[in-house]
């Protein structure tokens, strides 16, 4: 199988798309100036239940729709593009509502390191023994997901984009780190890369001096977005021979996969792809944003971890979707998602509940929604962070005030009447800076 790539400008050539309703179809030239859009053949063709249309979960997932913007914004960009606005004039509004979008890619600069001085472009190290690794080769994904809170990197503006360089310093900094254990690549997608660049990123980690590395992860959502490049692909073959060599140096190789909803892992190709990595020797592990009007239904996500219990699969983690780009139509309140979670977790096999959620990945580390519990007489959130940027922090019940429509750590206060919780000490959150709780964090998300 060939990828075939829809983007605005071809999409009107893919036979299902023509026969939804012409205005479906307008609100998705109108949406796709601000937003990122492109999916693929297989995603068209197997995952899309078309009769479904825009009700089905993986169109959700990755066709664009009106009500992924601002009432106003969509009415702007769609009155530009009928009265004809000059490209200039209509760059500077789309860049406008970009802006108001509140895109979240910047990674603080306290968690970029440096070698001698000079930051090591494309690494993120904020947890002692793990560290993200960004190759400039993998920073786009097979499909786009309309949720993405890395979509600024994959529009026009090349500022935000973050990734490794041609030096490769990231190795050096690596071998000079011997309390790091893991390595986590991610992107975008870092499986979109061809198996020798694959191979030019991880190979050099089986090398001696890199002994204290034990564990490689790759942070990918190409097991459900494109199989085939496991089967397939001209190149599948030589990367799973890269795999083998991985697992057979004595190192861990988890593949973190991010899969949203059951039918993800339905199809004879994905169960494929998913039988011949681990073949390897590799461990699958998954993850998911909890998204509205994809998987918000205890059903769908028990029906998902079960799935991927039965294909091998470990479940790892439910995240909090953050608020960027189309988030005004995907996320939820934390109580909301809690309660799902929970309901999910109760119909879910025993071997199922490795999975960690809700989680928001924050400045300050991943902060776990425990519940909302009875405090004096009163409910409060119980949260803990379960990584966070100072060991000691870790899994410290905290609490903060009920609110049932906080959807972000920023918008919860501490029970207790304090200005902060315990880990906002002053330093650090002037240290945050722009983005200040919801610094750009781990891969696929
Ligand atoms: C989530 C994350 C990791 C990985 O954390 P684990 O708990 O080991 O899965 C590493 N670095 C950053 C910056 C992260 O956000
Ligand atoms: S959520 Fe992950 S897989 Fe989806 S578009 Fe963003 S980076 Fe790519």
């Amino acid at each position: 199988m060939k990828i075939r790539y829809f983007t605005p400008r071809n999409i009107e050539t893919l036979e299902p798309w023509r026969r939804l309703p012409r205005e479906i179809r307008d609100d998705l030239q109108v949406v796709s100036q601000v937003l990122p859009f492109r999916v693929n053949n297989y995603v068209t063709d197997q995952l899309i239940d078309w009769q479904r249309g825009i009700d089905d979960p993986i169109f959700q997932l990755t066709i664009l729709q009106k009500g992924l913007l601002p009432e106003e914004a969509f009415e702007r960009v769609r009155r530009a593009l009928r009265d004809g606005w000059s490209a200039e004039r209509r760059a500077a509004l789309v860049a406008e509502i970009r802006r108001s979008l509140n895109p979240d890619v910047d990674t603080n600069s306290a968690d970029i390191p440096a070698l001698e001085d000079e930051p090591v472009p494309g690494v993120q190290h904020k947890f002692r023994d793990t560290c993200l690794i960004f190759p400039a080769h993998g920073q786009t994904c097979h499909a786009y997901c309309t949720f993405c809170f890395r979509w600024p990197q994959f529009v026009e503006d090349a500022g935000v984009r973050y990734a490794t360089d041609a030096s490769h310093r990231f190795q050096r900094y690596v071998r000079d780190h011997p309390e790091l254990t893991d390595l986590l690549f991610t992107g975008g997608d870092p499986m979109t890369m061809n198996a020798r660049h694959l191979r030019a990123y991880l190979e050099p980690f089986l090398a001696p001096e890199f002994d204290h590395i034990q564990t490689l992860r790759i942070g990918t959502k190409s097991l459900a977005y494109w199989p085939y490049r496991f089967v397939t692909d001209s190149d599948a073959d030589a990367v799973l021979r890269l795999f083998d060599e991985i697992t057979g140096a004595g190192k861990q190789l988890a593949i973190m996969a991010h899969y949203n909803h059951g039918r993800e892992l339905s199809t004879p190709i994905a169960q494929e792809a998913l039988r011949r990595v681990q073949r390897t020797g590799a461990i699958v592990r998954t993850q998911s944003p909890l998204v509205r009007h994809i998987n918000d239904d205890p059903a769908v996500l028990a029906h998902l971890w079960t799935e991927q219990v039965r294909l091998g699969c470990v479940p790892y983690a439910l995240f909090v979707e953050r608020l960027t780009g189309a988030s005004r139509h995907f996320a939820l309140p934390l109580e909301r998602a809690w309660r799902i979670f929970r309901d999910a977790y109760e119909a879910a096999p025993g071997l199922a509940r490795t999975v960690r959620g809700p989680l928001m990945s924050t400045y300050y580390g991943k902060v776990l929604v425990e519940g909302v519990a009875e405090g004096q007489g009163e409910p409060v959130f119980v949260l803990s962070l379960v990584r966070s940027r100072r060991p000691e922090w870790t899994r410290r019940p905290f609490f903060a005030r009920y609110d049932s429509a906080a959807r972000w750590l920023d918008e919860l206060r501490p029970a207790d009447g304090s200005a902060t919780f315990f880990f906002q000490e002053p330093d650090i959150i002037q240290g945050a800076g722009r983005g200040l709780q919801r610094a750009a964090a781990g891969g696929p998300g």
